[in-house]
C-alpha cells in the first residue's frame, strides 16, 4: 500500500513543523539534569501563579466538556481590547486560528501570500488545504533597520487574482523584525477588501517600539483584517494551547463554522482568563526580556558575531558558518536552541531569551564552541 500516493497533493508536498528538542529527551541522552531549553520562545518565568492556580482548580472539572463558546474568556478579552465578543475566535493556540483561516478561505485554486523567512505555520496551513503559496522576497540582509524583514511592497506585489489571504507576522519569528504603524496602515489601505490580511501578533506584548501598530484598533477601518494573538508567549501558557483571532463578526462566524466545538479546553480557558488579570506578571516578563536581549547582544557582539535586530523574545544569531555543527555542540553542553535552516538561514541559530542565568549558560557554551 502506498499511502503517500493516497494523500492529497498539498499534504504530499508538506514538510512537517519541527518542534524544539524536548528537554527530557536531551537529558536522557546526555545523562545530565541541568540543561536549558531556549528553543521555543517560551516565557522563562512561566505563567502567572494565578493562572496556574486557575488551571489547577479547573482540572477538577475535566470530566465535563469545556465551554465551547469560551464565554468568560471572550468577555474578558472584549473588555480588555475594546472589541465585541462576536469578533473573537478562540483557538487551540493561535496556530489553530491560522488553520481555521486557511480552512475557511483557502483551498485548491486559491493562494496565500506571505514573506520569505516568515513563520513556518503559514506555508503548512496553506499547503495542507491545497492552496498555493506566493512567497514575497524579504528585505535585503543589509537593510538599515529590518534586515530579512517583511517587505510590504513585495507582499503587495505578490497578491494575485487568486489570493484570498495575506499573512503578516508582526513581529516575525524567526527574524524578530517588525512593520511599523504607517507602513502597515498604508498596506491595508491599498489591499483589496476581498483579500483577508492576517496580522499575527504572537509577540505583541514584548514590543516596546513607539511606532509598533496595535492592529486590533483598526478592525472597524478594515473589515478584511484578522489579528491573532496568543497566551503561549508572554503569558507563559504554551503547554495549555490557547490563542485568539480578532476579526469582523462575519469572518469570526465563518471561522466558527470550521472550528472544532471544544477546541480550547477548560483549564486553558481558566488559566488564560487569570493570566489576563495579572498585568504585573506581563510587565515583569517584558522587563526581563529587555535585559536579556541586551545581555545576549552585548555578548554576541563581543564574540564578533552579528544578529538580526529583534523586538521579540528571541535573537537570531549569524554564526558566519554552517549552524548545524554549532547546534550539535551546544546540545552536548546541555543547551537547546533552534536551527533555522528551514527558514532559509543555514548559518543562523535562534535563541530564546531566558533568565539571566540561562542566557549566561548559553553564552558560555557558545563562547566555547565558536572558539574551537
Ligand atoms: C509561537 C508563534 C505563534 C503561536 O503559537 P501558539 O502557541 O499556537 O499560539 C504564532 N505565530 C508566531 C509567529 C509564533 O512565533
Amino acid at each position: 500500500m502506498n499511502f503517500t500516493a493516497l494523500a492529497t497533493e498539498g499534504v504530499r508536498g508538506l514538510t512537517p513543523y519541527e518542534p524544539g528538542k524536548p528537554i527530557e529527551e536531551l537529558e536522557r541522552e546526555l545523562g545530565i539534569t541541568d540543561s536549558v531549553k531556549l528553543a521555543s520562545n517560551e516565557n522563562p518565568l512561566g505563567p502567572s501563579p494565578a493562572a496556574l492556580e486557575a488551571a489547577r482548580r479547573a482540572a477538577a472539572h475535566v470530566a465535563r466538556y469545556p465551554d465551547g463558546h469560551g464565554f468568560a474568556l471572550k468577555q474578558a478579552l472584549s473588555a480588555r481590547l475594546g472589541v465585541a465578543p462576536e469578533c473573537i475566535t478562540l483557538g487551540n493556540g493561535s496556530n489553530d486560528v491560522l488553520d481555521l483561516v486557511a480552512r475557511a478561505f483557502l483551498g485548491p485554486g486559491r493562494s496565500a501570500v506571505f514573506s520569505e523567512h516568515a513563520f513556518a505555520v503559514y506555508p503548512i496551513a496553506t499547503q495542507a488545504v491545497g492552496a498555493r503559496a506566493r512567497v514575497a522576497p524579504a528585505l535585503p540582509a543589509d537593510h538599515h533597520s529590518q534586515p530579512h524583514g517583511h517587505d510590504l511592497e513585495a507582499l503587495y506585489a505578490a497578491v494575485a487574482e487568486d489570493t484570498r489571504v495575506v499573512f503578516i507576522a508582526n513581529p516575525n519569528n524567526p527574524t524578530g523584525t517588525w512593520v511599523d504603524r504607517a507602513g502597515l496602515r498604508a498596506f491595508l489601505e491599498r489591499l483589496s477588501p476581498e483579500v483577508l490580511c492576517v496580522v499575527d501578533e504572537a509577540y505583541a506584548e514584548y514590543v516596546e517600539e513607539p511606532d509598533y501598530p496595535d492592529a486590533a484598533r483598526w478592525l472597524t477601518d478594515f473589515p478584511n483584517l484578522i489579528v491573532t494573538r496568543t497566551f503561549s508567549k508572554i503569558h507563559g501558557l504554551a503547554g495549555l494551547r490557547v490563542g485568539y483571532g480578532l476579526s469582523h463578526p462575519e469572518v469570526a462566524g465563518l471561522l466558527n463554522r470550521v472550528r472544532q466545538p471544544f477546541n480550547v479546553n477548560g483549564p486553558a480557558q481558566a488559566a488564560a482568563l487569570a493570566a489576563l488579570g495579572d498585568e504585573a506578571h506581563v510587565r515583569r516578563s517584558r522587563a526581563l526580556n529587555r535585559r536579556g536581549l541586551e545581555q545576549l547582544q552585548a555578548a554576541v557582539r563581543g564574540l564578533g558575531l552579528r544578529w538580526i535586530p529583534s523586538v521579540g523574545n528571541f535573537l537570531t544569531v549569524d554564526l558566519g558558518r554552517p549552524a548545524g555543527p554549532v547546534y550539535e555542540a551546544l546540545l552536548r553542553r546541555g543547551v537547546i536552541v533552534r536551527p533555522v535552516a528551514n527558514y532559509g538561514f543555514p548559518n543562523h541559530l535562534r535563541v530564546t531569551v531566558g533568565t539571566e542565568a540561562q542566557n549566561a549558560r548559553f553564552l558560555e557554551a557558545l563562547t566555547e564552541v565558536v572558539a574551537q
